[in-house]
């Protein structure tokens, strides 16, 4: 069957979404289009313009916020001296719910991927290096993904550390090589924390 032009735009914009393909596409596109009234659509398209207009990255952590600095970082009852550093600021929705790390976050919205083009420059590199001049900071614990492109980016994050004076430190036992931060539950992520190595 053959759909009119505008759902099948609505269709294609579905399957940008991860783990979403055609036949799952095909049905969002269809029930938005026959079930939901014209409130529910403007509901809908008003989230979608406050997202454009409310969210923005965090200019010290870049999490993303709607107030700047963000909750996290505006936080005077946090460690100061400890920087998680992570791929993703899904990946600090995972660890605040262990609930049991009161330190500070880097985003680095990325890894580095040789493969893919993706060099230090094109992540959120150089905000954590204005960052960790500042003395306050004594460890940096790498939580980029057990991947790849997390490894590498771990160690050139170590690398560019050598000598500085930080404790780098990564997070490891437990999660399994290869995995992703956001995948992991709060209780292995708790103790791959407490189980963080130096690095
Ligand atoms: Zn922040």
């Amino acid at each position: 069957m053959k759909y009119p032009r505008a759902l099948d735009d609505l269709l294609e914009s579905f399957r940008k979404y991860p783990g979403v393909g055609k036949k799952t596409a095909e049905r969002y596109a269809l029930h938005t289009v026959t079930k939901f009234s014209e409130e529910e659509i403007d509901e809908i398209i008003g989230s979608f313009q406050r997202i454009k207009t409310e969210i923005f990255d965090c200019p010290i952590c870049g999490n993303i916020t709607d107030q700047n600095p963000c909750y996290i970082c505006k936080d005077d009852s946090r460690d100061k001296s400890k920087i998680i550093v992570v791929e993703e600021s899904k990946d600090i929705i995972v660890m605040e719910k262990m609930n049991s790390y009161h330190g500070l976050y880097h985003v680095l919205k990325g890894a580095i991927s040789p493969s893919n083009g993706v060099g230090p420059e094109d992540i959120n590199l150089s905000s954590l290096m204005e960052r960790l001049k500042d003395d306050k900071i004594k460890e940096v614990i790498l939580a980029t993904n057990l991947s790849n492109e997390g490894e590498t980016t771990a160690l050139y994050i170590r690398r560019i550390l050598e000598g500085s004076g930080i404790f780098v430190t990564r997070i490891a036992h437990g999660i399994p090589a290869g995995a992703n931060i956001e995948y992991a539950d709060e209780v292995t992520l708790s103790k791959a924390l407490e189980g963080r190595r130096e690095f």
